[in-house]
């Protein structure tokens, strides 16, 4: 998601070290504890932190991480988070590539893809953040129950994603290709998901469990 320059997003960001975390590592193993919750859920690709911050204000009981790596958009979900009750949030403005070194093993619980980047040029394809690399994350940070869920409105996206999921092994448990035909209330609807909603596209959703 791009936006023009904001001049206060770098100081906002640094303003809010307790919120907006700088060195995620350090927290590895800890987060249930810091965020005193039992269950822990993490979107990836936050943009200006709808589904996060709604999602958060829905689930007060777990614990949400947003992660996003451009600033003048992570600046916008933190204003968003921050304008809530947050005790059991927390932000991480970087670019997702490193996440395996930001958890322990198993410590996560779900993880959110919402309307992730296409990156429709191949050459461009271990960008995508349900590209074989980030799965094999993704496998070490869930426990063994985790859960991957994702919403595009892009199909080749969906089925580049459903591709490789399945030759990572991960096990298919859900999957729509018109996923707002029902109302959903219990799952926040996203910026970019309502613009597609009101042009009448069909929203793609798919649920994967890491193998046993
Ligand atoms: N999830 C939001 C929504 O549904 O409204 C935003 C969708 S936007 C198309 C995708 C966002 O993912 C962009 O803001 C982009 O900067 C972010 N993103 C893409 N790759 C990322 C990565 N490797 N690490 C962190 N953020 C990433």
């Amino acid at each position: 998601m791009r936006m023009r320059k904001k001049s206060w997003a770098e100081p906002f960001l640094k303003e809010n070290p307790d919120f907006v975390i700088e060195k995620p590592e350090v927290r590895a193993g800890r987060w249930h504890e810091l965020l005193g919750c039992t269950r822990l859920r993490v979107e990836i690709g936050s943009g200006k932190g709808d589904y996060f911050t709604k999602m958060a204000a829905m689930n007060t009981e777990e614990g949400w991480i947003g992660i996003e790596k451009e600033h003048n958009v992570a600046a916008v979900a933190v204003k968003k988070a921050l304008a809530q009750p947050h005790e059991h949030m927390a932000f991480i403005a970087q670019d997702a590539d490193q996440i395996s070194t930001w958890f322990a093993p198993g410590e996560i619980d779900v993880i959110h893809l919402n309307f992730s980047d296409p990156w429709p040029k191949s050459g461009y394809a271990k960008r995508r953040l349900s590209h074989a690399r980030f799965l094999k994350q993704y496998e070490t940070l869930l426990n063994e129950n985790g859960q991957v869920i994702m919403k595009t409105d892009n199909p080749k996206l969906f089925e580049f994603s459903l591709t490789e999921f399945s030759k990572e092994n991960w096990l298919l448990c859900e999957v729509s290709v018109d996923f707002r035909r029902l109302p959903h209330p219990e799952d926040a609807i996203t910026e970019y998901e309502q613009k597609f909603m009101d042009l009448g596209q069909p929203i793609y959703r798919a649920v994967w469990q890491k193998k046993a």
